[in-house]
Protein backbone atom coordinates (compact mmCIF):
# COMPACT_ATOMS: atom_id res chain seq x y z
CA UNK A 1 0.00 0.00 0.00
CA UNK A 2 0.76 3.37 -0.03
CA UNK A 3 0.65 6.49 1.94
CA UNK A 4 1.03 10.24 1.33
CA UNK A 5 2.77 12.55 3.25
CA UNK A 6 0.53 14.80 4.29
CA UNK A 7 -1.47 12.24 6.09
CA UNK A 8 1.29 10.27 7.65
CA UNK A 9 1.88 13.47 9.09
CA UNK A 10 -1.05 13.95 10.44
CA UNK A 11 -1.20 10.39 11.98
CA UNK A 12 2.45 11.18 13.25
CA UNK A 13 0.87 14.65 14.59
CA UNK A 14 4.55 16.02 13.06
CA UNK A 15 4.66 18.59 10.16
CA UNK A 16 4.81 17.41 7.20
CA UNK A 17 7.55 19.63 6.50
CA UNK A 18 9.82 17.82 9.16
CA UNK A 19 8.84 14.70 7.69
CA UNK A 20 10.00 15.69 3.63
CA UNK A 21 13.16 16.56 5.72
CA UNK A 22 12.95 13.04 7.34
CA UNK A 23 12.66 11.47 3.59
CA UNK A 24 15.42 13.87 2.24
CA UNK A 25 17.84 12.12 4.94
CA UNK A 26 16.58 9.10 4.29
CA UNK A 27 17.39 9.24 0.75
CA UNK A 28 14.13 8.92 -0.98
CA UNK A 29 12.81 11.15 -3.54
CA UNK A 30 9.38 13.12 -3.08
CA UNK A 31 8.39 16.15 -4.40
CA UNK A 32 5.69 17.18 -2.25
CA UNK A 33 3.39 16.86 0.87
CA UNK A 34 1.20 15.27 -1.23
CA UNK A 35 3.62 12.52 -2.57
CA UNK A 36 3.02 9.30 -1.58
CA UNK A 37 5.14 7.10 -0.44
CA UNK A 38 5.33 2.96 0.33
CA UNK A 39 4.19 1.15 3.60
CA UNK A 40 7.50 0.20 4.40
CA UNK A 41 8.89 3.68 4.06
CA UNK A 42 5.93 5.08 6.16
CA UNK A 43 7.26 2.20 8.77
CA UNK A 44 10.59 3.47 8.64
CA UNK A 45 10.18 7.00 9.20
CA UNK A 46 7.44 6.03 12.27
CA UNK A 47 10.31 4.01 13.82
CA UNK A 48 12.39 6.78 13.68
CA UNK A 49 9.91 8.85 15.60
CA UNK A 50 9.78 6.20 18.33
CA UNK A 51 13.22 6.48 18.83
CA UNK A 52 13.34 10.34 19.06
CA UNK A 53 10.37 10.72 21.15
CA UNK A 54 12.49 8.63 23.99
CA UNK A 55 14.85 11.40 23.26
CA UNK A 56 12.62 14.23 23.00
CA UNK A 57 12.05 14.03 27.19
CA UNK A 58 15.45 14.79 27.99
CA UNK A 59 15.88 17.46 25.50
CA UNK A 60 12.35 19.15 27.23
CA UNK A 61 14.30 18.99 30.97
CA UNK A 62 17.14 20.87 29.11
CA UNK A 63 15.15 23.78 27.07
CA UNK A 64 12.64 23.56 29.45
CA UNK A 65 10.99 27.16 29.23
CA UNK A 66 11.24 27.65 25.59
CA UNK A 67 9.39 23.84 25.28
CA UNK A 68 6.27 25.10 27.74
CA UNK A 69 5.62 28.41 25.88
CA UNK A 70 5.69 26.62 22.47
CA UNK A 71 3.37 23.86 23.95
CA UNK A 72 1.06 26.82 24.73
CA UNK A 73 1.25 28.27 21.74
CA UNK A 74 0.08 25.53 19.93
CA UNK A 75 -2.50 24.82 22.31
CA UNK A 76 -3.86 28.16 21.56
CA UNK A 77 -3.79 27.88 18.45
CA UNK A 78 -5.59 24.53 18.45
CA UNK A 79 -8.12 26.12 20.44
CA UNK A 80 -9.31 28.38 18.11
CA UNK A 81 -9.47 25.86 15.39
CA UNK A 82 -12.04 24.46 16.98
CA UNK A 83 -13.47 27.26 17.66
CA UNK A 84 -13.69 28.01 13.81
CA UNK A 85 -14.70 25.04 13.43
CA UNK A 86 -18.04 25.65 15.10
CA UNK A 87 -18.38 28.95 13.61
CA UNK A 88 -18.15 27.95 9.54
CA UNK A 89 -19.46 24.74 10.19
CA UNK A 90 -18.86 23.67 6.64
CA UNK A 91 -18.06 26.26 4.04
CA UNK A 92 -19.91 25.66 0.96
CA UNK A 93 -16.88 26.11 -2.00
CA UNK A 94 -18.03 26.66 -5.51
CA UNK A 95 -14.65 25.53 -7.58
CA UNK A 96 -12.92 26.70 -9.70
CA UNK A 97 -11.89 28.51 -7.18
CA UNK A 98 -8.53 31.05 -6.72
CA UNK A 99 -6.11 31.04 -3.76
CA UNK A 100 -7.39 34.90 -3.49
CA UNK A 101 -11.33 33.48 -3.50
CA UNK A 102 -10.27 31.06 -1.23
CA UNK A 103 -8.90 33.05 1.46
CA UNK A 104 -12.09 35.57 1.08
CA UNK A 105 -14.30 32.84 1.80
CA UNK A 106 -12.72 31.93 4.58
CA UNK A 107 -11.96 35.05 6.03
CA UNK A 108 -8.20 34.43 5.99
CA UNK A 109 -4.95 36.59 4.23
CA UNK A 110 -4.25 35.36 1.18
CA UNK A 111 -0.12 34.97 1.68
CA UNK A 112 -1.65 32.89 4.79
CA UNK A 113 -2.84 30.87 2.62
CA UNK A 114 0.11 30.54 0.17
CA UNK A 115 2.41 29.99 3.35
CA UNK A 116 -0.40 27.16 4.64
CA UNK A 117 0.31 25.66 0.56
CA UNK A 118 3.92 25.99 0.87
CA UNK A 119 3.69 24.04 3.90
CA UNK A 120 2.04 21.40 1.57
CA UNK A 121 4.21 21.29 -0.53
CA UNK A 122 2.91 23.48 -3.71
CA UNK A 123 3.79 26.50 -4.94
CA UNK A 124 1.18 28.97 -6.15
CA UNK A 125 -0.13 32.60 -5.96
CA UNK A 126 -3.08 34.57 -6.00
CA UNK A 127 -4.51 34.18 -9.16
CA UNK A 128 -3.94 30.41 -9.53
CA UNK A 129 -7.00 27.90 -9.00
CA UNK A 130 -6.87 25.37 -6.48
CA UNK A 131 -7.66 21.64 -7.36
CA UNK A 132 -10.10 19.81 -5.19
CA UNK A 133 -8.01 17.72 -3.62
CA UNK A 134 -5.65 20.61 -2.52
CA UNK A 135 -8.50 22.25 -1.31
CA UNK A 136 -9.38 19.07 1.20
CA UNK A 137 -6.34 18.90 2.74
CA UNK A 138 -5.77 22.88 2.89
CA UNK A 139 -8.72 22.72 4.62
CA UNK A 140 -7.88 20.02 6.98
CA UNK A 141 -4.66 22.24 7.89
CA UNK A 142 -6.51 24.59 8.62
CA UNK A 143 -8.86 22.84 10.56
CA UNK A 144 -11.65 23.94 9.15
CA UNK A 145 -14.96 21.55 7.18
CA UNK A 146 -15.91 22.74 3.72
CA UNK A 147 -17.98 21.48 1.26
CA UNK A 148 -16.93 21.28 -2.80
CA UNK A 149 -20.05 22.49 -5.17
CA UNK A 150 -18.83 22.85 -9.02
CA UNK A 151 -20.39 25.63 -10.43
CA UNK A 152 -22.46 23.57 -12.89
CA UNK A 153 -23.86 21.55 -10.15
CA UNK A 154 -24.48 25.12 -8.20
CA UNK A 155 -26.46 26.42 -10.97
CA UNK A 156 -28.70 23.95 -10.89
CA UNK A 157 -29.58 23.76 -7.17
CA UNK A 158 -31.94 25.41 -5.73
CA UNK A 159 -30.05 27.96 -3.24
CA UNK A 160 -27.00 29.61 -4.44
CA UNK A 161 -23.91 29.74 -1.96
CA UNK A 162 -25.05 27.53 1.33
CA UNK A 163 -27.94 27.71 3.53
CA UNK A 164 -26.73 29.63 6.39
CA UNK A 165 -28.38 28.56 9.94
CA UNK A 166 -29.98 31.70 11.71
CA UNK A 167 -28.71 32.17 15.40
CA UNK A 168 -30.94 31.48 17.63
CA UNK A 169 -31.05 35.29 19.02
CA UNK A 170 -32.01 36.70 15.59
CA UNK A 171 -35.01 34.38 15.47
CA UNK A 172 -38.87 35.72 15.67
CA UNK A 173 -41.79 34.09 15.42
CA UNK A 174 -43.27 34.40 12.12
CA UNK A 175 -47.33 34.40 10.99
CA UNK A 176 -47.95 30.61 9.93
CA UNK A 177 -48.46 30.41 6.16
CA UNK A 178 -51.54 28.66 5.31
CA UNK A 179 -52.84 26.38 2.49
CA UNK A 180 -56.56 25.53 1.95
CA UNK A 181 -57.32 22.37 0.38
CA UNK A 182 -59.77 19.80 -0.24
CA UNK A 183 -62.46 18.53 -2.83
CA UNK A 184 -64.07 20.54 -5.36
CA UNK A 185 -66.78 22.81 -4.15
CA UNK A 186 -66.13 21.71 -0.92
CA UNK A 187 -66.07 25.70 -0.14
CA UNK A 188 -62.77 26.28 -0.40
CA UNK A 189 -62.83 29.39 -2.43
CA UNK A 190 -65.99 30.59 -0.23
CA UNK A 191 -63.72 30.25 2.75
CA UNK A 192 -60.87 31.95 1.41
CA UNK A 193 -62.96 35.03 0.36
CA UNK A 194 -65.07 35.02 3.79
CA UNK A 195 -61.67 35.06 5.59
CA UNK A 196 -60.48 37.97 3.27
CA UNK A 197 -63.72 39.86 3.76
CA UNK A 198 -64.35 39.62 7.44
CA UNK A 199 -60.29 39.62 8.84
CA UNK A 200 -57.94 41.32 6.21
CA UNK A 201 -60.16 44.61 6.55
CA UNK A 202 -59.11 45.29 10.39
CA UNK A 203 -55.44 44.71 9.33
CA UNK A 204 -55.75 47.13 6.37
CA UNK A 205 -57.71 49.46 7.56
CA UNK A 206 -55.55 52.60 7.09
CA UNK A 207 -55.05 51.26 3.67
CA UNK A 208 -58.82 51.00 3.12
CA UNK A 209 -58.87 47.63 3.44
CA UNK A 210 -59.50 46.60 -0.04
CA UNK A 211 -57.15 43.83 -0.94
CA UNK A 212 -56.24 42.89 -4.28
CA UNK A 213 -55.51 39.54 -5.50
CA UNK A 214 -51.67 38.94 -5.06
CA UNK A 215 -51.34 35.53 -4.37
CA UNK A 216 -51.80 35.62 -0.80
CA UNK A 217 -53.25 37.36 2.09
CA UNK A 218 -52.80 38.42 5.45
CA UNK A 219 -55.54 37.71 7.93
CA UNK A 220 -55.21 38.79 11.37
CA UNK A 221 -57.02 37.70 14.79
CA UNK A 222 -56.35 38.65 18.27
CA UNK A 223 -53.23 41.09 16.90
CA UNK A 224 -51.84 37.65 15.76
CA UNK A 225 -51.48 37.07 11.57
CA UNK A 226 -52.03 34.14 9.40
CA UNK A 227 -50.97 34.26 5.90
CA UNK A 228 -52.99 32.51 3.33
CA UNK A 229 -52.20 31.24 0.08
CA UNK A 230 -55.04 32.42 -2.19
CA UNK A 231 -55.64 29.66 -4.71
CA UNK A 232 -56.72 26.94 -2.92
CA UNK A 233 -56.21 23.30 -3.98
CA UNK A 234 -53.29 20.77 -3.29
CA UNK A 235 -52.52 21.19 -7.10
CA UNK A 236 -50.57 24.36 -6.63
CA UNK A 237 -48.96 23.32 -3.51
CA UNK A 238 -47.57 20.00 -5.15
CA UNK A 239 -46.31 21.87 -7.99
CA UNK A 240 -44.02 24.22 -5.86
CA UNK A 241 -42.82 21.04 -3.35
CA UNK A 242 -42.18 19.31 -6.39
CA UNK A 243 -39.75 22.39 -7.31
CA UNK A 244 -38.35 21.98 -3.73
CA UNK A 245 -39.96 24.74 -2.41
CA UNK A 246 -41.90 24.22 0.52
CA UNK A 247 -44.03 26.90 1.46
CA UNK A 248 -46.56 25.97 3.42
CA UNK A 249 -46.67 25.43 7.39
CA UNK A 250 -50.14 24.28 7.94
CA UNK A 251 -52.86 22.81 5.41
CA UNK A 252 -56.56 23.61 6.39
CA UNK A 253 -57.98 20.80 4.82
CA UNK A 254 -62.05 21.66 3.91
CA UNK A 255 -64.27 18.71 4.22
CA UNK A 256 -68.20 19.15 2.91
CA UNK A 257 -70.54 17.67 5.69
CA UNK A 258 -73.01 17.05 3.39
CA UNK A 259 -70.75 15.20 1.18
CA UNK A 260 -67.92 13.74 3.27
CA UNK A 261 -64.32 12.45 2.25
CA UNK A 262 -64.11 12.51 -1.34
CA UNK A 263 -60.83 11.63 -3.83
CA UNK A 264 -59.53 15.25 -4.01
CA UNK A 265 -59.70 15.02 -0.09
CA UNK A 266 -57.71 11.98 0.77
CA UNK A 267 -55.02 13.68 -2.37
CA UNK A 268 -55.28 16.63 -0.57
CA UNK A 269 -54.16 14.52 3.12
CA UNK A 270 -52.07 12.06 1.26
CA UNK A 271 -50.21 15.40 -0.02
CA UNK A 272 -50.11 17.21 3.16
CA UNK A 273 -48.98 14.44 4.60
CA UNK A 274 -45.83 13.56 2.28
CA UNK A 275 -45.19 17.58 3.16
CA UNK A 276 -44.99 16.37 6.91
CA UNK A 277 -47.63 19.86 7.94
CA UNK A 278 -50.22 19.65 10.26
CA UNK A 279 -53.58 19.56 8.88
CA UNK A 280 -56.45 21.17 10.40
CA UNK A 281 -59.90 20.05 9.44
CA UNK A 282 -62.64 22.51 8.61
CA UNK A 283 -65.56 20.40 8.40
CA UNK A 284 -67.85 23.08 6.40
CA UNK A 285 -71.38 23.29 5.53
CA UNK A 286 -72.52 22.81 8.59
CA UNK A 287 -75.84 24.97 7.77
CA UNK A 288 -77.11 22.49 5.88
CA UNK A 289 -79.76 20.16 6.76
CA UNK A 290 -77.98 17.14 5.41
CA UNK A 291 -74.98 18.21 7.35
CA UNK A 292 -73.35 14.87 9.07
CA UNK A 293 -69.99 16.71 10.49
CA UNK A 294 -70.15 13.23 12.79
CA UNK A 295 -69.77 11.43 10.06
CA UNK A 296 -67.45 13.41 8.67
CA UNK A 297 -65.33 12.74 11.48
CA UNK A 298 -65.75 9.01 11.43
CA UNK A 299 -64.33 8.97 8.01
CA UNK A 300 -61.14 10.71 8.49
CA UNK A 301 -60.13 8.03 11.32
CA UNK A 302 -60.35 5.81 8.25
CA UNK A 303 -57.22 7.97 7.12
CA UNK A 304 -55.16 8.23 10.52
CA UNK A 305 -56.60 11.80 11.55
CA UNK A 306 -58.38 11.18 14.57
CA UNK A 307 -60.37 13.92 15.75
CA UNK A 308 -59.45 15.35 19.56
CA UNK A 309 -62.88 15.12 20.70
CA UNK A 310 -62.31 11.11 19.90
CA UNK A 311 -58.87 10.80 21.97
CA UNK A 312 -56.71 12.34 18.52
CA UNK A 313 -54.98 15.20 17.99
CA UNK A 314 -56.29 16.40 14.53
CA UNK A 315 -58.09 19.65 15.01
CA UNK A 316 -61.38 19.82 13.87
CA UNK A 317 -63.74 23.00 13.28
CA UNK A 318 -67.29 22.54 12.12
CA UNK A 319 -67.69 25.88 9.86
CA UNK A 320 -70.13 27.50 7.48
CA UNK A 321 -68.07 29.52 4.92
CA UNK A 322 -71.31 31.17 3.66
CA UNK A 323 -72.88 31.77 6.73
CA UNK A 324 -69.93 32.97 8.12
CA UNK A 325 -70.11 30.23 11.83
CA UNK A 326 -67.24 29.63 13.78
CA UNK A 327 -64.76 31.63 11.70
CA UNK A 328 -62.61 33.16 14.17
CA UNK A 329 -62.60 29.16 15.83
CA UNK A 330 -60.82 28.27 12.87
CA UNK A 331 -58.52 30.98 13.01
CA UNK A 332 -57.22 30.93 16.34
CA UNK A 333 -57.10 27.14 16.04
CA UNK A 334 -54.87 28.22 13.36
CA UNK A 335 -53.08 30.38 15.34
CA UNK A 336 -52.89 27.86 18.59
CA UNK A 337 -51.42 24.91 15.93
CA UNK A 338 -48.46 27.88 14.88
CA UNK A 339 -47.62 28.70 18.22
CA UNK A 340 -46.88 24.54 18.59
CA UNK A 341 -45.08 24.83 15.93
CA UNK A 342 -42.84 27.46 16.72
CA UNK A 343 -42.68 29.14 13.48
CA UNK A 344 -39.67 31.34 13.56
CA UNK A 345 -37.46 33.29 11.06
CA UNK A 346 -34.75 35.34 10.79
CA UNK A 347 -35.87 39.37 9.91
CA UNK A 348 -31.81 40.55 9.63
CA UNK A 349 -30.75 38.03 6.78
CA UNK A 350 -30.79 38.36 3.09
CA UNK A 351 -34.73 37.42 1.80
CA UNK A 352 -35.34 34.04 0.57
CA UNK A 353 -39.04 32.97 -0.95
CA UNK A 354 -41.06 31.21 -2.90
CA UNK A 355 -42.77 33.00 -6.44
CA UNK A 356 -46.38 31.91 -5.78
CA UNK A 357 -47.55 33.87 -8.70
CA UNK A 358 -46.12 35.97 -11.99
CA UNK A 359 -46.95 37.36 -14.65
CA UNK A 360 -46.16 39.99 -17.55
CA UNK A 361 -47.97 43.55 -16.88
CA UNK A 362 -48.39 45.57 -20.27
CA UNK A 363 -47.32 48.56 -18.16
CA UNK A 364 -45.59 47.04 -15.34
CA UNK A 365 -42.92 44.70 -16.94
CA UNK A 366 -42.59 41.02 -15.23
CA UNK A 367 -44.58 41.64 -12.02
CA UNK A 368 -44.11 38.59 -9.74
CA UNK A 369 -45.28 37.73 -5.74
CA UNK A 370 -42.66 36.56 -4.26
CA UNK A 371 -43.97 34.84 -0.90
CA UNK A 372 -41.00 35.70 2.03
CA UNK A 373 -40.09 32.42 3.93
CA UNK A 374 -36.86 34.01 5.61
CA UNK A 375 -34.99 37.01 5.91
CA UNK A 376 -36.76 40.56 4.92
CA UNK A 377 -37.11 41.79 1.37
CA UNK A 378 -36.12 45.78 0.16
CA UNK A 379 -36.35 47.66 -2.57
CA UNK A 380 -33.21 48.14 -4.22
CA UNK A 381 -31.66 44.74 -3.75
CA UNK A 382 -31.03 42.09 -6.68
CA UNK A 383 -33.13 39.32 -6.56
CA UNK A 384 -32.74 35.52 -8.24
CA UNK A 385 -35.81 34.10 -9.03
CA UNK A 386 -35.42 30.50 -10.87
CA UNK A 387 -34.41 31.82 -14.37
CA UNK A 388 -34.18 35.11 -14.24
CA UNK A 389 -33.04 38.35 -12.24
CA UNK A 390 -33.47 41.91 -11.44
CA UNK A 391 -33.11 44.68 -9.15
CA UNK A 392 -36.07 45.32 -7.11
CA UNK A 393 -37.85 48.68 -8.56
CA UNK A 394 -41.02 48.66 -6.79
CA UNK A 395 -42.76 46.13 -4.16
CA UNK A 396 -47.03 46.22 -3.42
CA UNK A 397 -48.72 44.95 -0.55
CA UNK A 398 -52.04 42.97 -1.07
CA UNK A 399 -53.42 46.32 -0.47
CA UNK A 400 -51.56 47.51 -3.70
CA UNK A 401 -49.75 49.92 -1.23
CA UNK A 402 -46.49 51.00 -1.94
CA UNK A 403 -43.78 49.30 0.48
CA UNK A 404 -40.19 49.22 0.88
CA UNK A 405 -39.94 45.96 2.77
CA UNK A 406 -41.32 42.79 2.97
CA UNK A 407 -40.76 40.73 6.49
CA UNK A 408 -41.36 36.82 6.98
CA UNK A 409 -44.37 34.76 5.67
CA UNK A 410 -45.56 38.10 3.99
CA UNK A 411 -46.39 38.03 0.19
CA UNK A 412 -44.91 41.32 -1.91
CA UNK A 413 -46.16 42.01 -5.39
CA UNK A 414 -42.33 42.55 -7.04
CA UNK A 415 -41.03 44.88 -9.81
CA UNK A 416 -38.01 44.82 -11.63
CA UNK A 417 -37.25 41.38 -12.49
CA UNK A 418 -36.17 40.92 -16.47
CA UNK A 419 -38.36 38.20 -16.80
CA UNK A 420 -41.19 36.64 -16.12
CA UNK A 421 -40.86 33.48 -13.51
CA UNK A 422 -42.75 30.55 -12.84
CA UNK A 423 -44.61 29.95 -9.93
CA UNK A 424 -42.78 27.85 -7.70
CA UNK A 425 -39.21 29.57 -8.16
CA UNK A 426 -37.36 29.46 -5.42
CA UNK A 427 -36.01 33.26 -4.91
CA UNK A 428 -33.25 34.47 -3.36
CA UNK A 429 -31.44 38.07 -2.58
CA UNK A 430 -27.73 37.88 -3.57
CA UNK A 431 -25.41 40.88 -2.61
CA UNK A 432 -23.18 40.37 -5.79
CA UNK A 433 -25.36 41.05 -8.75
CA UNK A 434 -22.92 40.22 -11.42
CA UNK A 435 -23.18 36.94 -9.76
CA UNK A 436 -27.12 36.66 -10.03
CA UNK A 437 -27.37 37.40 -13.64
CA UNK A 438 -24.75 35.02 -14.04
CA UNK A 439 -26.91 32.28 -12.68
CA UNK A 440 -29.89 33.11 -14.35
CA UNK A 441 -28.09 33.26 -17.67
CA UNK A 442 -26.60 29.98 -17.00
CA UNK A 443 -29.74 28.29 -16.18
CA UNK A 444 -31.11 29.97 -18.69
CA UNK A 445 -28.70 28.37 -21.25
CA UNK A 446 -29.55 24.91 -19.88
CA UNK A 447 -33.07 25.22 -20.06
CA UNK A 448 -32.71 26.20 -23.91
CA UNK A 449 -30.14 23.00 -24.60
CA UNK A 450 -32.59 20.76 -22.64
CA UNK A 451 -35.78 22.09 -24.66
CA UNK A 452 -32.90 21.64 -28.21
CA UNK A 453 -32.36 18.34 -26.99
CA UNK A 454 -36.34 17.53 -27.00
CA UNK A 455 -37.67 19.24 -29.71
CA UNK A 456 -35.14 16.77 -31.75
CA UNK A 457 -36.30 13.61 -30.32
CA UNK A 458 -39.23 13.50 -32.88
CA UNK A 459 -39.67 9.97 -33.88
CA UNK A 460 -42.47 8.08 -34.70
CA UNK A 461 -42.39 6.03 -31.81
CA UNK A 462 -42.40 8.62 -29.69
CA UNK A 463 -44.93 11.13 -31.19
CA UNK A 464 -47.16 9.06 -29.59
CA UNK A 465 -46.37 10.11 -26.45
CA UNK A 466 -46.02 13.92 -26.76
CA UNK A 467 -49.33 14.08 -28.66
CA UNK A 468 -50.73 12.74 -25.42
CA UNK A 469 -48.67 15.42 -23.32
CA UNK A 470 -49.99 18.30 -25.69
CA UNK A 471 -47.08 18.92 -26.97
CA UNK A 472 -47.71 17.52 -30.87
CA UNK A 473 -50.73 18.94 -32.85
CA UNK A 474 -49.56 17.92 -36.37
CA UNK A 475 -47.29 15.21 -37.60
CA UNK A 476 -44.84 16.83 -40.04
CA UNK A 477 -43.33 15.46 -42.78
CA UNK A 478 -40.31 15.85 -45.51
CA UNK A 479 -40.93 13.48 -48.10
CA UNK A 480 -37.78 12.60 -50.78
CA UNK A 481 -38.51 10.17 -53.64
CA UNK A 482 -36.67 9.15 -56.87
CA UNK A 483 -39.25 10.19 -59.26
CA UNK A 484 -42.12 12.97 -59.02
CA UNK A 485 -44.71 10.24 -59.31
CA UNK A 486 -43.75 8.78 -56.35
CA UNK A 487 -43.76 11.91 -54.14
CA UNK A 488 -47.39 12.88 -55.25
CA UNK A 489 -48.87 9.58 -54.78
CA UNK A 490 -47.45 9.36 -51.04
CA UNK A 491 -48.60 12.93 -50.23
CA UNK A 492 -52.00 12.65 -51.19
CA UNK A 493 -52.49 9.27 -48.97
CA UNK A 494 -50.31 10.40 -46.10
CA UNK A 495 -52.50 13.96 -46.20
CA UNK A 496 -55.64 11.83 -45.95
CA UNK A 497 -54.19 10.26 -42.39
CA UNK A 498 -54.91 12.91 -41.23
CA UNK A 499 -57.55 13.11 -37.54
CA UNK A 500 -59.05 15.73 -35.75
CA UNK A 501 -56.43 15.27 -33.50
CA UNK A 502 -53.64 14.97 -35.40
CA UNK A 503 -52.79 16.88 -38.87
CA UNK A 504 -50.74 15.58 -40.60
CA UNK A 505 -48.63 18.18 -43.02
CA UNK A 506 -46.00 17.78 -45.64
CA UNK A 507 -43.77 20.54 -45.33
CA UNK A 508 -41.56 19.69 -47.87
CA UNK A 509 -40.49 17.69 -50.88
CA UNK A 510 -38.35 16.58 -53.16
CA UNK A 511 -36.64 14.27 -55.80
CA UNK A 512 -33.25 13.16 -54.77
CA UNK A 513 -31.22 11.51 -51.91
CA UNK A 514 -31.70 12.44 -48.29
CA UNK A 515 -29.95 15.22 -48.05
CA UNK A 516 -28.12 17.55 -44.86
CA UNK A 517 -30.36 20.66 -45.86
CA UNK A 518 -33.28 17.78 -45.47
CA UNK A 519 -32.45 17.06 -42.00
CA UNK A 520 -31.86 20.66 -40.62
CA UNK A 521 -34.88 21.63 -42.20
CA UNK A 522 -36.42 18.64 -40.14
CA UNK A 523 -35.32 19.51 -37.42
CA UNK A 524 -35.80 22.63 -37.07
CA UNK A 525 -39.66 22.04 -37.88
CA UNK A 526 -39.99 18.83 -35.81
CA UNK A 527 -40.60 16.74 -38.89
CA UNK A 528 -39.27 13.16 -39.46
CA UNK A 529 -38.21 12.29 -43.21
CA UNK A 530 -39.98 9.70 -45.48
CA UNK A 531 -36.95 8.25 -48.13
CA UNK A 532 -39.11 6.77 -50.66
CA UNK A 533 -36.43 4.44 -53.02
CA UNK A 534 -33.78 6.45 -52.04
CA UNK A 535 -31.52 6.90 -49.21
CA UNK A 536 -29.46 9.28 -46.42
CA UNK A 537 -25.97 10.50 -47.59
CA UNK A 538 -23.44 10.36 -45.51
CA UNK A 539 -24.13 13.82 -44.42
CA UNK A 540 -27.37 13.36 -43.67
CA UNK A 541 -26.79 10.50 -41.46
CA UNK A 542 -24.05 11.95 -38.99
CA UNK A 543 -26.55 15.20 -38.31
CA UNK A 544 -29.47 13.07 -38.20
CA UNK A 545 -27.98 11.10 -35.60
CA UNK A 546 -26.47 14.43 -33.84
CA UNK A 547 -30.10 16.32 -34.37
CA UNK A 548 -31.41 13.12 -33.08
CA UNK A 549 -33.98 13.09 -36.92
CA UNK A 550 -36.07 9.87 -37.71
CA UNK A 551 -35.07 9.27 -41.20
CA UNK A 552 -37.39 6.37 -42.77
CA UNK A 553 -36.57 4.51 -46.00
CA UNK A 554 -39.26 2.29 -47.55
CA UNK A 555 -39.60 0.89 -51.25
CA UNK A 556 -43.16 0.21 -51.08
CA UNK A 557 -45.94 2.68 -50.49
CA UNK A 558 -47.98 0.71 -48.46
CA UNK A 559 -45.45 -0.01 -46.20
CA UNK A 560 -44.73 3.75 -45.53
CA UNK A 561 -48.53 4.40 -45.13
CA UNK A 562 -48.63 1.44 -42.69
CA UNK A 563 -46.17 2.82 -40.37
CA UNK A 564 -47.52 5.97 -40.19
CA UNK A 565 -50.85 4.67 -39.04
CA UNK A 566 -49.54 2.94 -36.47
CA UNK A 567 -47.91 5.85 -35.17
CA UNK A 568 -50.98 7.77 -36.13
CA UNK A 569 -53.75 5.05 -34.42
CA UNK A 570 -51.59 5.85 -31.10
CA UNK A 571 -51.69 9.52 -31.61
CA UNK A 572 -55.62 8.92 -31.50
CA UNK A 573 -57.19 10.56 -27.87
CA UNK A 574 -58.14 7.47 -26.33
CA UNK A 575 -61.05 9.02 -25.02
CA UNK A 576 -62.75 9.13 -28.41
P1 LIG B 1 -64.47 25.10 -3.90
O1 LIG B 1 -64.60 24.44 -5.23
O2 LIG B 1 -64.00 24.14 -2.86
O3 LIG B 1 -63.65 26.36 -3.93
O4 LIG B 1 -65.94 25.48 -3.43
P2 LIG B 1 -66.68 26.89 -3.48
O5 LIG B 1 -66.16 27.78 -2.43
O6 LIG B 1 -66.69 27.38 -4.87
O7 LIG B 1 -68.14 26.45 -3.04
C1 LIG B 1 -68.92 25.58 -3.81
C2 LIG B 1 -70.38 25.83 -3.51
O8 LIG B 1 -70.67 25.55 -2.14
C3 LIG B 1 -70.78 27.29 -3.74
O9 LIG B 1 -72.03 27.30 -4.33
C4 LIG B 1 -70.84 27.86 -2.35
O10 LIG B 1 -71.78 28.90 -2.21
C5 LIG B 1 -71.27 26.66 -1.52
N1 LIG B 1 -70.84 26.75 -0.14
C6 LIG B 1 -69.59 27.01 0.29
N2 LIG B 1 -69.56 27.00 1.63
C7 LIG B 1 -70.82 26.75 2.05
C8 LIG B 1 -71.43 26.62 3.33
O11 LIG B 1 -70.81 26.75 4.37
N3 LIG B 1 -72.74 26.31 3.36
C9 LIG B 1 -73.47 26.15 2.23
N4 LIG B 1 -74.74 25.86 2.36
N5 LIG B 1 -72.93 26.27 1.01
C10 LIG B 1 -71.64 26.56 0.92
Amino acid sequence: GKIRIYNLAKELDKDSKELLDILDDLGIEVSSHMSTITDETAELVKAMYKEDDETAVEEITETETETAEEIKETENAEESDTEEVEVLDAVEIETPITVKEFAEKIDKQANNIIVELMNLGVMANVNQNLDEETLELLADELGIKIKLMSEEEEIKSMRIGPEIEDKAEDLEARPPIVTVMGHVDHGKTTLLDVIRKSRVAVAGSEAGGITQHIGAYQAEIDDKKITFIDTPGHEAFTAMRARGAQLTDIAILVVAADDGIMPQTEEAINHAKAAGIPIIVAINKIDKVNAQPERVKQELTEYGLVPEDWGGNTICVNVSALQETNIDELLEMIILVSEMEELKANPKRLAEGVVIEAELDKGRGPVATVLVKNGTLQVGETLLAGLTCGRVRAMFDEFGENIEKAGPSTAVEVLGLNDVPNAGDFVQVLEDEKKAKNVAAERQAEKRQQEIKQDAKVSLEDLYKQIQEGEVKELNIIIKADVQGSIEALRASLLRLGTDEVTVNVIHTGVGGVNETDVNLASASNAIIIGFNVRPDNNALKVAEKEQVDIRTYRVIYKALEDIKDAMAGLLDPEL
